[in-house]
């Protein structure tokens, strides 16, 4: 019992956060299903730190201080399951099993119920920033219980990227909370690109701009609003050429984006929870169309356009129009993502500190950015706020936006580029602000074909209309 963390899985993101638990000076118990990977990081990594390698979940289990602490970095899914049941044989009241892996916060919910039968505790926690963050510095969205994060919590902190000082990491709330988070991260991710490369479709295609020009707007965009790792990296793949044809490397790659499903996973619940993520939604399919080669062969074939062709006269406001577009649907797509997590908190009973979410973002994972400190600071300034884009500081900038965004979206419908985010979340803005919307007319159509009642501006109750009979209205409620 001398370890005072293990981790079981030792593919690469297993052995990277245990090599970032070494060298922050833990102890660090490692095992893995086969053998010989166990071996191969031992042998390769010794010198980082203290690590105890073990062939048998016993001995893995065996060699932890208690509460034993016992990471599992495997396959998400079915592996994630055989592995908690075989840990959990030989652990005893009190132990803590933590599943860094991505998986559904539904399946996390369900362990930790399963396992808080048995007495140990389970702790789901999301891990972003890929291999690079574990080894260097993730952002942790661990749930579970408090006295689980007691024990966990400080060996966390001190291993996730730090901002200002302040961990990227904390206790999101109880189960499936910290999962839950992790999702709707990914969900804003898909977001965040998808904007990026509606920005870089509309300066190549209409502006006729090559990709080393593109990626020296977006090197610039860089160091204002918009200042975030995406936007960077962005830059850099856009002026990387290709070693095998000198060519602008993204001019080389087929245009099919892959999705592993978190996206998806963050448009369900957010269905499931009445919440629209509109933004996340569109970027999602927008992904799903590219990946449909065959769907996309048969529209090309028969589908003309008809589009106007305008030529833009003053390219530097296009270009400036872009940047604020890109800034608007990013500002909804973050709103929206919020009012996700919000719902989910008030869904599940979860009592998450939506500011401090935004903070544990700003290190360590994909969507860090400068501009979640202006997230933080607006739930500091309301803790129960509705909608992030009421917040007046969100709402001064996007209505300062709102002029270049109408432009930008209706040039690319005049003229056929599409540019479905962008698009979408001027028309959620719109909605959103609207102070009658046609909503009015999808509840009489709904009274009328299936007798679903409808409310009066004008009283209280719910009515209904004979419309198969006098046409008299009927009050429903009483
Ligand atoms: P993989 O998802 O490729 O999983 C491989 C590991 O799972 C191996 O250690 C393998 O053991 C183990 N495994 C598979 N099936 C079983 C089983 N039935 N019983 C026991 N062990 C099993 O590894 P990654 O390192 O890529 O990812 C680990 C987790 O982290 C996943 O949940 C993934 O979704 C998540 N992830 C997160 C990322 C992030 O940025 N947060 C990025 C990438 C992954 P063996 O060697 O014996 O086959």
């Amino acid at each position: 019992n001398v370890a005072d963390i293990g981790v079981t899985g030792m593919a690469v993101m297993g052995s990277n956060l245990a090599r970032n638990l070494a060298r922050n000076g833990f102890k660090v118990a490692i095992h893995n299903r086969s053998v010989a990977k166990t071996e191969t990081v031992y042998e390769n990594y010794k010198d980082e730190g203290e690590f105890f390698p073990s062939e048998s979940t016993e001995d893995f289990v065996n060699s932890l201080q208690k509460p034993r602490v016992a990471i599992i970095m495997v396959k998400a899914g079915g592996p994630t399951d055989a592995v908690i049941d075989e840990l959990s044989q030989y652990m005893d009241e009190g132990d803590i099993i933590v599943d860094c892996g991505n998986a559904l916060f539904t399946d996390t919910r369900r362990r930790e119920h399963a396992l808080r039968e048995k007495g140990l505790h389970f702790v789901g926690a999301g891990v972003s920033g890929g291999e690079e963050g574990a080894l260097n510095g993730p952002s942790i969205m661990p749930g579970g219980t408090v006295e689980s994060y007691d024990r966990l919590g400080p060996m966390f902190e001190k291993i996730s990227a730090h901002v200002d000082g302040v961990p990227c990491c904390t206790h999101v709330g109880a189960d499936g909370a910290g999962h839950f988070v992790k999702m709707v991260h990914n969900g804003i991710e898909y977001a965040d690109m998808q904007v990026i490369s509606e920005a870089y479709d509309l300066m190549k295609r209409a502006l006729g701009m090559d990709a080393d020009a593109i990626g020296d707007v977006f090197a610039e965009w860089n160091k204002g609003d918009l200042e975030s790792f995406l936007i960077e990296i962005t830059a850099i793949v856009l002026k990387h050429k290709d070693s095998r044809t000198g060519q602008a490397f993204v001019d080389v790659i087929l245009d099919q984006a892959a999705q592993k499903g978190t996206g998806a996973w963050t448009v369900q619940t957010a269905l499931d929870l009445g919440v629209p993520v509109t933004g996340i939604a569109e970027a999602t399919f927008a992904r799903s169309i590219s990946g449909d080669a065959a769907e996309r062969e048969a529209a090309r074939a028969t589908l003309k356009g008809e589009t106007l062709d305008e030529e833009i006269a003053d390219k530097a406001q296009f270009i400036d129009d872009l940047q604020k577009a890109l800034y608007a649907s990013k500002l909804v797509a973050y709103s929206q993502g919020f009012e996700e997590i919000a719902k989910g908190a008030e869904t599940y009973d979860w009592d998450i500190k939506l500011g401090d979410m935004a903070k544990i973002w700003r290190g360590g994972c994909i969507i860090r950015a400068k501009f979640l400190n202006r997230i933080t600071e607006a739930y500091d300034r309301e803790p129960s706020l509705k909608l992030l884009l009421a917040d007046p500081y969100f709402t001064e900038e996007i209505t300062k936006c709102v002029p270049a965004w109408r432009r930008v979206v209706a040039y690319a419908a005049a003229n056929g580029f599409p540019a479905p985010v962008f698009a979408s979340s001027l028309a959620y803005y719109d909605a959103v602000r609207a102070e009658r919307l046609p909503a009015a007319l999808v509840q009489a159509q709904r009274d009328y074909f299936g007798a679903h009642t409808y409310k009066r501006v004008d009283d209280e109750g719910t009515y209904h209309v004979e419309w198969s009979g006098d046409l008299t209205e009927t009050r429903q409620d009483g």
